[in-house]
Order: structure tokens, then sequence, then C-alpha cells
């Protein structure tokens, strides 16, 4: 099997307005490293015209793969997809929006050269996105960076380069409900960050949803901190050590003073606070759960149903 030096990944969900752009953009940025590369897209279960597309372009062109999925498994699983059928010594994985300036990559190989291996995209500044956006992704960084002991490098999203090695080792994390970007930190190695300013998308609309979002967020979270399970326990602590305090209080006046407590309000101030608690908090063992129980099912983490390429012998067996 012929090898490649870079392979490009660019997960694409819904892309038909960007999607030529895009390849022509990433055309000319890696034809002018004068070395070998492939352009793996990986169609996340487009619903638009994406896929056709992309085969168009396939036909001129023997870099172009495509890697159709069965139905829509998400981004993060999109990019491991990528990662999987990756045969370069370096893979970018890059979104097809054109909010990451394909230009970078150039930069990026260049600290690939010098011998890091991993070179992520740090945002120096958001364009074009929304207020609640930039607030709400600054604070997640954040405070995913207090509650974890893993150095996940903050305001990075998944535009990065990994070396081969890297890129194997993550092809051995089985796990299910992915945070990319996290697993990357974990992995390792000698890393390393290219500062750029985020443009705005080139056409089309966010594909990523308040719900996709947060479930964004919460796979991060759970899968590299479990201080929302203890913060319970905590909990429980300090508000049965209040409790305590107040019983206290209460039998002392009842013994030594007259006071007579009329009362009704704050007993069910405090029962809606506590039950609030309570739910909160089984809420969170809810997360976790689940999480455990999609690990325990084993399924397989995407269904590919077909891969076009101009050379589709040259493809590596699905995995
Ligand atoms: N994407 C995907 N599957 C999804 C949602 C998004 O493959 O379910 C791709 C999308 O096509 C894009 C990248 O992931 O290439 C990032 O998505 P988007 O630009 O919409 O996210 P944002 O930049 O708004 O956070
Ligand atoms: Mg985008």
């Amino acid at each position: 099997m012929q090898n490649v030096r870079y392979s490009v990944v660019i997960p694409v969900y819904n892309e038909e307005e960007v999607i030529r752009e895009t390849y022509w953009r990433l055309k000319s940025v890696m034809d002018q490293t004068g070395e070998s590369y492939e352009l793996l897209f990986v169609n996340d279960g487009s619903r638009d015209q994406t896929a056709e597309l992309i085969v168009a372009m396939g036909e001129k062109d023997p870099s172009v793969t495509l890697i159709q999925f069965s139905r829509n498994f998400g981004h993060q699983v999109a990019i491991t997809a990528g990662m999987d059928y990756a045969r370069g010594d370096a893979v970018i994985v890059i979104d097809a929006d054109l909010q990451d300036p394909p230009e970078l990559m150039l930069g990026m190989i260049a600290k690939w050269r010098e011998g890091y291996d991993v070179v992520y995209a740090k945002r120096s500044e958001r364009k074009g996105e929304t207020w609640f956006k930039r607030q709400t992704a600054s604070a997640f960084y954040r405070i995913l960076k207090r509650m974890t002991e893993i150095d996940i490098p903050l305001d990075t999203g998944d535009f990065r380069l990994l070396d081969r090695k890297v890129c194997d080792e993550m092809k051995l994390l089985p796990e299910k409900n992915r945070y990319v970007r996290g697993l990357v930190s974990w992995v390792g190695f000698r890393q390393t960050a290219v500062e750029y300013v985020r443009d705005e998308r080139f056409a089309g609309e966010s594909k990523y949803p308040l719900k996709k979002m947060l479930k964004l967020s919460m796979d991060g979270m759970t899968s590299f901190s479990s201080k929302p399970l203890k913060a319970a326990g905590i909990a429980g602590v300090l508000i049965s050590a209040a409790g305590f305090v107040y019983l206290l209080v209460v039998l002392i006046e009842k013994w030594f003073t007259r006071v007579t407590v009329p009362g009704w309000s704050s007993l069910i101030a405090l029962q809606i606070i506590f039950s609030g608690c309570i739910l909160m908090f089984l809420g969170v063992i809810g997360e976790y759960l689940g999480r455990i129980y999609d690990e325990v099912k084993q399924r397989p983490l995407y269904i590919v149903s077909s891969v076009y390429t101009k050379k589709s012998e040259d493809q590596p067996a699905l995995r």
C-alpha cells in the first residue's frame, strides 16, 4: 500500500454550502508542502448534497477519500473514524467550515518537523460567534481545567496535528462518549500550540446546537473528572452538619426559652431546597451511570456504509 505523508481529516455534516471552497483552500495549502497527502472527508450522515459534491471532487482527484457513515454519529466520532482510516505520518484534523484557517496547517507542519508530536491550535480570538457561545465555551474550558488533573489546554478545539505514534495510541482508546481533545492531552507526548484567530463560518449555520454543545461538555466533564460525584458527598456532609447545629439550637430554645416557632414556610422552603439537591445529585449519578452503560454495551463506535476513493483497493480494511 502506497504511503502518504499527511492525512487531513475533515468531519462534514450538511456542509454543501462550504465544501467546495474548503476543498480548494485545503488543496492549495497542502500542495505547498510539496509532499504527498490525502483528504479524508468523513460524512457524518449529511442529509444534503455534501456526499455527492465530495464524490464529484474525488472523480478528478485521487487524494480525496470519502468515508460515509450510515447515520449521524456526531463530530467527535467522525474525527475518530478519520484517525482510524488515516495513513499519513502526520494527521491533521480540521473543521469543514473554514473557521479553522487551512493556512495554519503549514505552521503546524513546521512545528511537527521541529520534533513535536502534537500541535494544537489555540484560539486567541473568536469571530462571528454569539456572545453566548463565546462565554459558555470559555467558562466550560476553565471549569474543566479546575476539575481535572489532566492538563487540557484552554481555548483549543479539535483543530490539531498528531504524529503517527500519537494517532496509533488514540486508536487504542475504546471509550464511547469521546472528548477527543481531552484524550489527546491524556495520551501525552511532546505537545505545543500555535495561536490563531478563529474566523467566521464561511457559509451555512453552526451544526452544533445547544443540545450537542451540552453533550460535548458533559462528555468532557465526566470523562476527565469524577469530582461532580464527590460533590454530592461533600454537600451532604455540609448540609447535615448545618442541620445538626440547627437541631441543637432548636433543642436549647425548647428547653430554656419560651419561643414558639410557627415555621411552616421555612419548612416548605427547606423541603424544596433539599429535594432539589437530591434530584440534582441523582442526575449527576445518572450521567455517569448512562455512560458506564454505553461502555458496557460494547457497540461499535460508528458504522461505515461505504468508502469512496479513486483507488479503492488501496483502502485499509474496515475496523
Ligand atoms: N460536524 C459533524 N457532525 C455533527 C456536527 C458537526 O461532523 O453532528 C462537523 C461540521 O460539519 C464541522 C465541524 O463538525 O466540520 C464543526 O461543526 P460546526 O462548525 O458546526 O461547530 P461550531 O464551529 O459552530 O462549534
Ligand atoms: Mg464551525
